[in-house]
């Protein structure tokens, strides 16, 4: 079993929640590794549009390095260690006072109903009513639903998003994460 996780600069316990997961069904986890990727989370860094090609560069040699790893079945032997201070801002974060802050929302007006945020979110978190789409109370904060969106209808309350601000990986395609498919 291998695991591997991309971040912006901070791994968090991901891993380790990752790990316990396997526990729970007996299974254990041999090799794991991370990619440090641009930063497009808006939540709390805003985008490092400095380092976006660099970061790009280096996360393809890390790639790289990490199939050849798990080809050749290299194991990690070191104790992954819980991260304090991270598991209590995680805890934080996903408090449904603070979830709430940090779930994005839809500006009806601008929305034309294209489907693109409900086929990208992660979580099922998007619905349609009434032809119109919105963000329901499960939010991860993953933000794809946010950089997706054709019409830059979606922001946060105080932190409104411009076309420029958002941010896709120029490798991954709309098929590549949609769910389901969308007549584009
Ligand atoms: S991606 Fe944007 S325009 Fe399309 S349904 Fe979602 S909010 Fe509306
Ligand atoms: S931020 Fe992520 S989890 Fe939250 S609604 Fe958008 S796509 Fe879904």
């Amino acid at each position: 079993m291998f695991g591997v996780i991309t971040h912006g600069g901070d791994k968090g316990n991901a891993i380790l929640s990752l790990q316990n997961e396997l526990h729970k069904k007996a299974c254990n986890l041999h090799y794991h590794s991370d990619v440090l990727m641009p930063v497009n989370s808006r939540i709390m860094y805003g985008m490092l549009t400095d380092k976006i090609e660099e970061r790009i560069r280096e996360s393809k040699v890390k790639t790289d390095a990490i199939v050849e790893d798990i080809k050749n079945k290299v194991q990690n032997t070191k104790k992954i260690r819980k991260k304090h201070l991270t598991a209590v801002m995680s805890n934080l974060v996903t408090s449904s006072v603070v979830r709430k802050y940090f779930t994005p929302q839809i500006h009806s007006d601008l929305c034309t109903n294209c489907g693109i945020c409900q086929s990208v979110c992660p979580v099922n978190n998007i619905s349609v009513k009434d032809g119109k789409a919105f963000i329901e109370d499960k939010c991860e904060q993953c933000t794809t639903c946010l950089h997706w969106c054709p019409q830059v209808a979606i922001h946060y309350k105080k932190r409104k998003v411009r076309k420029e601000q958002q941010y896709r990986n120029p490798e991954v395609k709309l098929k590549d994460i949609a769910k389901r498919s969308l007549s584009l």
